[in-house]
């Protein structure tokens, strides 16, 4: 098995890596001393720059190709992290898209399948890994999960994107059952649930126009999700799990 760099606090799989909150994710992991595999779909050429950053500041991280609404990438992206780091200790669900913007009555099928493969199938089968690896029951050391939800599930997301509020809804369900399923084997389940953060998967535009209606008046930063998450999986939080934190400046 491989070894874990000799200051390592562990392995950590981060999905969809390469922008955004994931990216924020796997450079705070990677300065808090964690072993970092990422998986990206269309990014290479992102992905390849944030190992070359990490690499520089003298860590270890690795970037995947691993489309997560799709079961064979996503055991192949787990085995591949085994061969490299060994098995995960923790592991982030960020990978996820919005799909189109439009009311329930404009819904199409096949778009409103893969929002739900990508993220809820997705998350849930990258936790069926993770558990298989962490599991205290089965010859694991423990670990931690953290779950990307969303404001959206409280909200809604109605005139806008009420199919991706219900999946960020499926994320909750999730996290608080998997967290009391697996609570007696050493694993931590965990969600965040951003508001308005800057990054791409927003159409150009809407934050600009809803930042004034934050609380805060503001939106958030991809460093300010991350650092909760970070705290998430750390021993900072031993006594969190099946917790849903939000990040939304008080939306
Ligand atoms: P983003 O900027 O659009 O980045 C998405 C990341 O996920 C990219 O690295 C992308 O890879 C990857 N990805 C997309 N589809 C994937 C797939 N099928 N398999 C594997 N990776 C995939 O998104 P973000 O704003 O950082 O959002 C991250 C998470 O936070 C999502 O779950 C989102 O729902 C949630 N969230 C975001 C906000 C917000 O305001 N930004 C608010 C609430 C919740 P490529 O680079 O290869 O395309």
């Amino acid at each position: 098995m491989p070894l874990l760099a000799e200051d390592s606090r562990g392995t950590l799989l981060v999905t969809g890596g390469s922008r955004g909150i994931g990216a924020a994710v796997v450079r705070q992991g990677s300065a808090a001393g964690y072993d970092v595999a990422f998986t990206y779909v269309r990014e290479r050429a992102a992905a390849d720059a944030l190992i070359a950053e990490i690499a520089a500041a003298g860590r270890r991280a690795i970037a995947i190709r691993a489309d997560v609404g799709g079961e064979d990438d996503i055991v192949a992206a787990f085995l591949a992290v085994d061969d490299a780091f060994g098995p995960v200790t923790g592991l982030v669900n960020n990978a996820g898209i919005v799909g189109a913007t439009c009311r329930v009555e404009a819904l199409e099928h096949e778009m409103l399948e893969r929002v739900f493969a990508v993220n809820v199938i997705g998350t849930m089968l990258c936790c069926r890994e993770a558990v298989r690896r962490m599991s205290t029951a089965q010859g694991g050391s423990g670990g931690a999960i953290v779950n990307l939800s969303s404001r959206a599930a409280d909200i809604g997301g109605g005139g806008v994107y009420v199919h991706y509020a219900a999946s960020k809804g499926a994320i909750d369900s999730l996290t608080i059952g998997l967290a009391t399923e697996v609570a007696g084997e050493g694993i931590r389940v965990n969600a965040v649930a951003p508001g308005l953060i800057l990054t791409d998967i927003h159409a150009p535009g809407r934050l600009e126009k809803l930042a004034p209606t934050v609380p805060m008046k503001r939106a958030g930063t991809a460093d300010e999700v991350a650092e909760t998450i970070l705290w998430l999986l750390s021993p900072a939080s031993s006594y969190v799990t099946g917790a849903v934190v939000d990040v939304g400046g008080g939306r």
